[in-house]
């Protein structure tokens, strides 16, 4: 299910686990960084980054190997940190109840599983589908960044066990980079060395920026 690196800890070994959802288009540092403090503020174990194959609320996204090769890439450079393939591996849209649930079941109940995202995603989780077994199957993690009081989105009331985790303001997007390569503009020091050499050698972002590109 993971593709991860040789020092990961061991499977068995593995209580809480963290998962962190994302379209990552490009994976960059303020992700990274993400994963790093959530990881370290609630002790989880490992932090499985979870490229969303076909993120149906967006009209246009690159390639999803793509996606999952620079996410492997970036991942590479904390032994706690692992990708999974469980979305790109699955038929139709891509829904993380359906991520979630598949885990659930492949960890036992033993293992608590907690759902990582930003306060962007998190203020329109009501129009996820099947929020609900969502909710049963995994805590809630709301990261707080910059734009965002830590207090947008769902409310604890709403989620059985919520946790939220401010990180320092690193204002790096996906949208920003894509339209810097479109540019020609660096990029030096927003993805990792590796993710840049990636999608210079792929062609990645050049051209047009399509017109509805979230
Ligand atoms: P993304 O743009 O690739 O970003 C991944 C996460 O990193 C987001 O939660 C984002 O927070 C956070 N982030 C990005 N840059 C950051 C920075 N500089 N500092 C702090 N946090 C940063 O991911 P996405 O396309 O929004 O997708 C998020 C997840 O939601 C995916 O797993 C997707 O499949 C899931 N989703 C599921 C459904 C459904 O099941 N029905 C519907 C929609 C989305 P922000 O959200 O604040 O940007």
């Amino acid at each position: 299910m993971f593709t991860r690196g040789m020092d990961h800890p061991d499977e068995a070994a593995i209580t809480r686990l963290g998962v962190m959802g994302g379209t990552f288009d490009p994976i960059h540092l303020g992700h990274l960084i993400v994963a790093s403090e959530v990881r370290h503020a609630l002790e989880l174990d490992r932090i499985v980054f979870m490229p969303a194959a076909r993120p149906w609320q967006k009209a246009i996204y690159s390639n999803a190997e793509h996606r999952l090769v620079m996410t492997a890439l970036a991942a590479a450079h904390n032994k706690r940190f692992a990708v999974s393939r469980l979305e790109l591996d699955r038929e139709g849209a891509t829904y993380t109840v359906e991520t979630m649930t598949a885990l659930r079941e492949f960890y036992g109940p033993a293992v608590k599983l907690f759902f990582i995202l930003g306060a962007d995603a998190a203020a329109k989780l009501d129009s996820w589908v099947r929020i609900e077994g969502l909710r049963e199957v995994a805590e809630l993690v709301v990261v707080g960044r910059p734009g965002h009081t830590v207090g947008d989105g769902p409310t604890p009331d709403s989620w059985p066990v919520m946790h939220r985790v401010d990180v320092p303001a690193i204002d790096i997007s996906s949208t920003d980079l894509r339209r810097r390569l479109r540019r020609g503009e660096p990029i030096d020091f927003m993805v990792t060395d590796e993710v840049a050499s990636y999608i210079r050698e792929n062609g990645l972002y050049v051209g047009e920026e399509p017109v509805d590109a979230a």
